[in-house]
């Protein structure tokens, strides 16, 4: 089991968030932007192998989203941040 160090509740286990997506994704232009770059949005995914960002949502806990930076191989917590913060270099 993982234990994420939740910003504002601290170290707590995995079962008490719920994976919530990609961190890295970044909304096409809805004024500009086209079919393939929606599709390419809301299906496709890349599949990187070490560290990656991701979003999980605090849901047994205080309900806020967090920012996680872990090793998709290894599956080590390298750091955790609000969903607005920068976690430094690193991530995919
Ligand atoms: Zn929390």
């Amino acid at each position: 089991m993982l234990e994420i160090k939740c910003p504002w509740c601290g170290p707590r286990a995995q079962t008490e968030f719920s994976y919530a997506g990609d961190a890295t994704l970044t909304r096409p232009s809805l004024d500009t932007a086209t079919e393939t770059e929606w599709y390419e949005h809301v299906y496709l995914r890349g599949n990187p192998r070490g560290p990656h960002d991701e979003l999980w949502h605090h849901a047994a806990g205080c309900r806020r989203f967090v920012k996680v930076r872990r090793d998709v191989t290894t599956h080590e917590i390298i750091a955790t941040a609000g969903p607005h913060e920068h976690l430094g270099g690193g991530g995919k």
